[in-house]
């Protein structure tokens, strides 16, 4: 019996992922090693002969991944161990079928919601600074009319260091791994319409019952952010 073509076209790739998986490539060969610097944005733009903000968004992309991470003066050095439950999510969302972008959400709101709570009992003011500045990086990305790579790290930035305020490694990787694979839904996410500013108002939201120390405030807008995300994501891939 005749098969059919079972394999279409690929879509050409964006730049900045290639520039990753270049980098990723380098460091998995082990030419770059954990606590090694990166090149600078400059000279990363220079040898891979692309724009600025193709290096800018390879290194975030990175970043949250948590291969290469931020030290001192904004360069970037290659972590210790990156994360491994990464491209382990990533597998099992490509290979079982049976796991949908729905499930994906309620994943997301079972680490999210708790690590609120837990963020709400445990965070420092460090902590709660680093919320601030993702979500005024937010506002500055949508005023700058950048609705979307740099507004979505802002908004994963704003999650980690919530997962972060948990003191636990594991919520982090977990938030990490199950947030980067949603990263392309979240992509049709920000072109619904007042989606972004909805985003701003609810992590505020978040951010205020986290700083006044109520665990179950911090629990419920933190759902009420998610669950309005992911009736956007539905929109959003209705809409095309
Ligand atoms: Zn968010």
């Amino acid at each position: 019996m005749e098969t059919e073509q079972a394999f279409t076209p690929v879509d050409r790739r964006k730049v900045y992922e290639q520039v990753a998986e270049q980098l990723l490539a380098q460091i998995g060969a082990r030419h770059l090693r954990p606590g090694d610097a990166l090149p600078s944005e400059r000279e990363l733009t220079e040898s891979f002969g692309v724009g600025r903000s193709s290096i800018r968004e390879a290194l975030r992309m990175l970043e949250s991944q948590g291969v290469i991470t931020s030290a001192n003066g904004g360069a970037f050095v290659i972590a210790d161990a990156s994360n491994p439950l990464n491209s382990s999510l990533q597998l099992v969302f490509t290979l079982d079928s049976e796991t949908g972008i729905h499930d994906l959400f309620e994943l997301r709101r079972i680490i999210d919601c708790e690590a609120a709570a837990l963020a709400a009992v445990r965070r420092s003011d460090e902590h709660l600074q680093q919320m601030d500045a993702a979500i005024d990086e937010m506002a500055a990305a949508l005023d700058g009319g950048a609705r979307d790579e740099e507004f979505i790290s802002a908004d994963l930035r704003f999650h980690l260091s919530i997962a972060e305020a948990t003191g636990n490694r594991l919520i982090l990787y977990s938030m990490q791994a199950a947030r980067d694979v949603v990263r392309r839904a979240l992509l049709t996410v920000v072109h619904v319409p007042q989606s972004p500013e909805h985003a701003i108002v609810e992590h505020r939201a978040v951010r205020t019952a986290i700083a006044a120390g109520d665990a179950n405030a911090a629990r419920e807008a933190m759902r009420t952010h998610l669950d309005r995300v992911e009736r956007d994501a539905e929109k959003g891939v209705a809409n095309g």
